[in-house]
């Protein structure tokens, strides 16, 4: 016999063993709604990572927003009524990281996936933090106008004296408990924007003060200048996701590969031993020629610059033109090691220059400087 609303039998468990709310499904049990809510996210984001697998792939660069907007956000809509598993949260988030990162063979510093762009990072949402924050601020906010919400988070987050004590509700575990102080001690208003902060800042505490691993690696560490590199809309996305690589040292060379390895690097080209940067781009036979000129253009500018100090990204701010030029270099000596004269190196920059003058952000000042600096390269 099928069932319609008048012929319905209460109680509803006897026909159904969820109650279903605005799309999310309510157990009799709360670790049973957990469970369920975190195997069907799972799913969900399984099945659209494999329709991207196919060859869905953008730039280095584009796919944290990517992976930001059209995968994650599939999940934050459970996470802000049910605190999923950590287990859950963990395989969403790597499932995520993994597409970002497809195609390295090193990753880089924890911390730098998941801090803003305007911090060198790569800003992928952090899975864990972002699910607790929007579960925290739907609390709270409840808890402006539930008296019994109000006494729970009075009684067991602020450790106040509340009488009589309300009943602990089943989902505050302690977990939760130890967030909501964090945030209740570091927060000025209710955002979910402002409690993720917190929650991430604590997710990573035990690092120094947030600090960078690139900080340590290069002498002089300017985050503007790496920014520049990274950041400029001048600058090509595909030659930015690149930059960002070599920066981070996560572009596998010779030389990342024979760190791996535990060996001493020795190039690829020429067979020389024990090579550094500099060899690799500038100094090995190959490319020999594109360093003199490059320099050569470079010392206009400022006599005092070095190939050294290229590499450890540290261009003037007073030449802004010279991060497009150094960044279009450098990628243009990557993908065509094997095969580097200097035409060809003039004819794809001058290329470059031209798609340049097509983009809405070169002003006039700009493309006239570069110009001027490709000239130069032509004596
Ligand atoms: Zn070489």
């Amino acid at each position: 016999m099928w069932l319609n609303q008048s012929t319905v039998p209460l109680p509803f468990l006897l026909v159904s063993d969820n109650l279903e709310i605005l799309g999310v499904k309510i157990f009799e049990s709360w670790p049973k709604t957990r469970q369920i809510a975190g195997i069907e996210l799972k799913q969900k984001i399984k099945s659209i990572r494999d329709t991207w697998r196919g060859g869905r792939f953008y730039d280095f660069l584009l796919r944290p927003h990517v992976v930001n907007t059209y995968l994650f956000s599939n999940i934050w809509h459970k996470a802000s009524s049910i605190n999923l598993l950590c287990k859950d949260m963990d395989k969403i988030q790597s499932e995520g990281n993994d597409y970002i990162f497809a195609d390295c063979y090193l990753r880089p510093q924890k911390l730098v996936n998941y801090i803003d762009k305007s911090a060198g990072g790569l800003q992928i949402n952090h899975v864990r933090s972002k699910a607790m924050a929007l579960f925290i601020k739907n609390l709270l906010e409840e808890s402006l106008t539930n008296i019994y919400l109000d006494a729970v988070v009075r009684k067991y987050c602020l450790d106040e004296d509340v009488l009589p004590a309300p009943v602990r509700p089943f989902y505050l575990d302690n977990r939760l408990v130890s967030s909501m102080k964090t945030v209740l001690g570091s927060i000025q208003r209710i955002s979910t924007k402002s409690i993720y902060d917190v929650l991430l800042k604590n997710a990573f505490s035990n690092n120094e003060n947030f600090q960078l691993r690139i900080e340590l690696v290069y002498d002089g560490f300017s985050l503007n200048n790496i920014l520049a590199f990274t950041r400029s809309k001048l600058i090509p996305t595909t030659v930015r996701s690149h930059m960002w690589k070599i920066i981070h040292k996560i572009e596998y060379s010779e030389i990342e590969e024979a760190k791996v390895k535990l060996i001493s690097p020795s190039c690829n080209i020429c067979g020389e031993i024990d090579i550094d940067r500099i060899h690799r781009y500038f100094k090995c036979e190959n490319v020999f020629n594109i360093g003199l000129i490059f320099l050569r253009v470079l010392r206009v500018f400022d006599p005092l610059y070095s190939l050294e100090e290229i590499l450890e990204f540290k261009a003037k701010e007073e030449h802004p033109q010279l991060y497009w030029f150094i960044s279009l270099t450098l990628y243009y000596i990557d993908k065509n090691r094997k095969r580097c004269t200097t035409d060809l190196y003039k004819a794809y920059m001058w290329s470059e220059l031209e798609t340049l003058r097509m983009s809405k952000y070169a002003n006039e000042d700009m493309l006239l400087a570069l110009k001027i600096m490709l000239e130069l390269l032509e004596e």
